[in-house]
């Protein structure tokens, strides 16, 4: 047996004032054939998972290239073609393989191409023949294209919302991959399209039981795999919105049925059922002080200016908030301005200065802050534990306004895990507000020290109102912009 794995990956914010070109996928994460590590990454993780099977089981497998690039605007033509090409170069010269697998996000848009992974797996049927086995994995927030299930033969997307289960869904696909090339099972996927733009944790209920139930579905009765594609709004193509996805075991109907059944569960939670509710600023703070206390702060999530979300993670809303509250021992960290982080590090650790930071890449980020600062701790590279893998926000400083320290970073990455504050000397228990950048991934790791959890809702710029998104592409009826019509 020979199996090839590559991976090619972002997710696009098409309302974003950032772009992507090939170097932000080469700064990002950029590994050619064979250098992948061995940690697996977000939506490279079908390499690791492959590579452990073929160690075990004696395959072959053929690495292709493995890229990334943070979640931002629209990824130019000659960045995804290259990359594209780049990846199908290699495909076609592993052939023959029985296997083909790819690590996708599922929401990348490229100029010219609103279908970026619709596009590469159609290319690579084409390459690999009707009898290849093309799988890939998919984060939860795709947009799942009729050319995305039609080229391959098998999806399976995170399940979990933060994505603590990367590895895990990889091994599911390369699992089924490998015994569908064994003609054990002939994996039958059906859609059921929500026509709504849903999304929900699996932090909290009803999500929580919800996908507890689903995995607790699979691997039973003929049913092989479960996928629920959230959608991801802030990008305006045909296909943006919540499906549900079921692979049977060569019964399109059984697979159908299960979707409709899951989908309209789904549909029934109704509008902002599957999410908090999201404070503004000033009542996220009287709310926080409420619950804060015993060396345990209450974390407030910037949902909207999540760079993980496509947008700059340097919106200056809440530092603005919190100065009016000049009392209130507060951090919020990681915001994007990577010319602030310069002359903090040539200042150096303990120097005053006179800095203005954030609030640069668009209108939407607020106004910048100008104040004097103390720069509390300086790193050449702030790197951060996630789940299995490790992400890096590059050169970082801290820097203190009185209660509030601020933690800058180079590099436009979620704010993961506690070491963004505490690496650079901030502690979180001496704190009652921690502002995160980040939409839910930093769950895992702040819940465990936090007093409780609130969504803020900083009014953007990710397209935050459902209801409000001017979408120009989107197949419609799209509940909540109409009327859902399964109802
Ligand atoms: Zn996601």
């Amino acid at each position: 047996m020979r199996v090839f794995a590559a991976s090619l990956a972002t997710e696009t914010n098409t309302f974003s004032p950032l772009f992507v070109d090939r170097s932000a996928f080469e700064s990002a994460f950029y590994c050619p054939p064979g250098t992948h590590p061995e940690t697996p990454t977000l939506c490279s993780s079908p390499i690791v998972a492959a590579r452990r099977r073929a160690q075990a089981e004696g395959f072959t497998l053929i690495e292709g290239t493995a890229t990334w690039a943070e979640p931002a605007g629209l990824v130019s033509r000659e960045a995804y073609e290259g990359l594209r090409d780049e990846i199908l170069g290699q495909l076609r010269a592993a052939l023959p393989v029985q296997v083909a697998l790819f690590g996708l996000h599922g929401a990348m848009v490229a100029r010219g191409y609103d279908d970026c992974e619709g596009d590469l797996l159609a290319h690579a049927r084409q390459i690999a023949g009707p009898d290849c086995i093309i799988g890939a994995e998919l984060d939860m927030h795709c947009h799942l294209s009729a050319q995305m299930v039609q080229s391959a033969d098998a999806l399976v997307a995170f399940k979990e919302f933060p994505h603590t289960d990367f590895l895990e869904r990889a091994e599911d696909l390369v699992a089924l991959c490998l015994r569908a090339a064994r003609r054990e099972v002939r994996p039958t996927s059906a859609v059921f399209d929500c026509r709504t733009i849903a999304g929900f944790m699996t932090s909290r209920e009803p999500g929580r039981s919800f996908v507890d139930r689903i995995k607790a579905l699979e691997n039973r009765d003929g049913i092989l795999s479960i996928s629920v594609a959230h959608g991801f709004q802030a990008a305006d193509v045909y296909d943006v919105g919540t499906k549900v996805l079921v692979i049977a075991d060569d019964d399109y109907h059984q697979a159908a049925a299960l979707a409709e059944k899951l989908g309209r569960e789904i549909i029934g939670w109704g509008f902002g059922g599957g999410t908090p509710p999201h404070f503004k600023p000033e009542e996220a703070i009287v709310e926080a002080l409420t619950l804060a206390g015993d060396g345990r702060p209450v974390i407030l999530a910037d949902r909207w200016d999540n760079p993980g979300g496509g947008v700059a993670g340097d919106s200056t809303v809440m530092v603005e908030a919190l100065l009016r509250r000049p009392e209130i021992p507060a951090a919020i960290g990681a915001m994007w301005d990577p010319v602030a982080v310069g002359f903090c590090r040539a200042a150096g650790v303990g120097a005053e200065i006179a800095l203005r930071f954030g609030g640069k890449a668009a209108p939407s980020s607020g106004r910048p802050i100008d104040a004097t600062v103390r720069v509390r701790g300086t790193t050449a590279d702030l790197l951060v534990p996630f789940a299995q893998s490790w992400v890096s926000l590059g050169p970082a400083a801290a820097v203190t306004i009185g209660n509030l320290d601020v933690v800058l970073a180079s590099t436009r990455a979620q704010t993961f895990s506690p070491p963004v504050f505490t690496d650079l000397g901030i502690d979180l228990a001496a704190k009652r507000i921690v502002v995160v950048k980040s939409s839910n991934h930093f769950h895992a790791a702040f819940a465990p020290i936090a007093a409780a959890v609130l969504y803020l809702d900083s009014g953007g710029p990710y397209p935050s109102d459902t209801r409000k998104i001017p979408y120009r592409k989107a197949r419609r009826p799209l509940f909540p912009l109409d009327p859902n019509p399964w109802l």
